[in-house]
Formats: C-alpha cells, structure tokens, sequence
C-alpha cells in the first residue's frame, strides 16, 4: 500500500490542478472578452453555420494581444485583440479569419479542447508519478527520464489535434462555398510574419506542427477531394 502511496498523491494533485485550471480559463475568459460583432465575419459564420445546419457560430473577442485563436474547454470560440487588428488592418483577409475559426471549431467538434485540459493535468500527474517511480530506481536522471516521456507523450497528441481540426476546417469552408485557399493562404502569411520578425513566433503557431507540412496535409485533401468530385 505505502508504495502506491505517491502514485494516488500524484493523481489527486493533478485532478485538483485540473479543476483549477479550467476554474482560473474560465474566470480569465469571461473577464476580458465580449462577443466579436463584425458584419464582414458574420456574413461568413452565417454561411458556415447554414453548413453545419445550427442557427448560428458565436465567437469571442479575448482582449489580448497576441495573435491567436483558441477553444475554450466549454465550447466557446475565442480570436485574440490582436489577430483581429491584423483584420481591421487588412493582413488577414476575411476569408482567413474564417479558416481560424472553423480549425478552432474543429477543435470543439472533435472533442479536443475538453481532452486537452485533461492532457494537460493527466501530464502532470504522470510526469511526478513517473519521477517518483523512476527516481527510486535511477536516482539523479529518472526525473529527466519522465520528463521527457511525458513531453514526448504531449506533443504527439497535440499534432494529431492540428490536423484533425485543420481537416475538419477544409471540409466546413468546402461546403461553406469558402474553400481551402484562404486556410493555405493563412498559414503561409504567417509563416511570412514569422520571419519578418525573427523569434516572435505568433502563439497560434507555436502551439501548432510546422506549418508546411499542415499545408501539404491540406493539399493532399484537397486533391482526394478533387479526385472524388470528378468521378
Ligand atoms: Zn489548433
């Protein structure tokens, strides 16, 4: 019994973190955000909601300044002050804008942003178990041991999110008459913006798999789905 001992005390800590976060997400998301009314974005949330047959898609200005789009665990769809002022200013057409917020969606529809809160307290939990577990048999390097496994854990279930919600993006901007272009567009813009500014990597990016090979994921799609309407 002793020796499960750390292991419970590493699972209750990381439920009560887990608890916590969404508590502190939520109270900090309703604290500095309103509802984005922008009549260009809505003309194209109403074609994107006709396309998924719901009466509308509401989405959040999250008072911020740097650029991105995120999924809150309750569904709610959040662009930062700053991706939208890249809007206003007219680096990031409409249609792009749109391409954010049907990848943010997917992240909704498919369950990730729910699941990735989990990951994240479920990676703290099994990163101090591990430690401790390793720790006992490797002392000195059984914590670099864990924690690497767990980063190396993390970042493969949060590419797969990427490009399961950038394919969902393509299939509702296809049937919304929007298309893939401004998605590819999009990333390749800010992969441009990057580089302009060397080192300040938007947020939205560096959360996300390289860029490049997202678009090639993205045009391979768009060829099958291509192959398929010709048939
Ligand atoms: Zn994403």
């Amino acid at each position: 019994m002793i020796k499960f001992t750390p292991i419970l005390l590493a699972v209750l800590y990381g439920l009560v973190m887990y608890r916590f976060s969404i508590w502190r997400t939520k109270r900090e998301l309703d604290d500095r955000s309103t509802e984005l009314v922008d009549p260009m974005l809505n003309t194209l949330l109403a074609r994107m909601a006709a396309a998924l047959e719901i009466d509308r898609i509401r989405v959040y200005l999250y008072e911020i300044d740097p650029v991105n789009g995120l999924a809150a665990p309750d569904g709610r769809i959040f662009i930062t002050r700053g991706f939208y002022y890249k809007f206003r200013q007219g680096e990031v057409s409409a249609d792009e804008m749109a391409s954010v917020i049907a990848h943010e969606l997917g992240h909704v529809a498919l369950g990730h942003a729910r699941r990735r809160m989990i990951d994240f307290s479920g990676q703290n939990a099994l990163r101090t178990a591990l430690a401790m577990v390793l720790s006992r048999f490797i002392p000195g390097i059984g914590v670099w041991i864990a924690n690497g496994l767990t980063t190396l854990l993390a970042a493969r279930l949060s590419r797969s999110d990427e490009y399961e919600a950038d394919a969902y993006a393509a299939a509702l901007l296809t049937k919304a008459g929007i298309g893939l272009t401004p998605q590819i567009s999009l990333f390749e813009k800010l992969e441009e913006l990057t580089r302009s500014r060397a080192g300040a990597l938007p947020a939205w990016l560096m959360s996300h798999p390289k860029t490049q090979d997202r678009i090639a994921a993205l045009k391979a799609l768009q060829d099958r789905w291509d192959g398929i309407s010709k048939v």
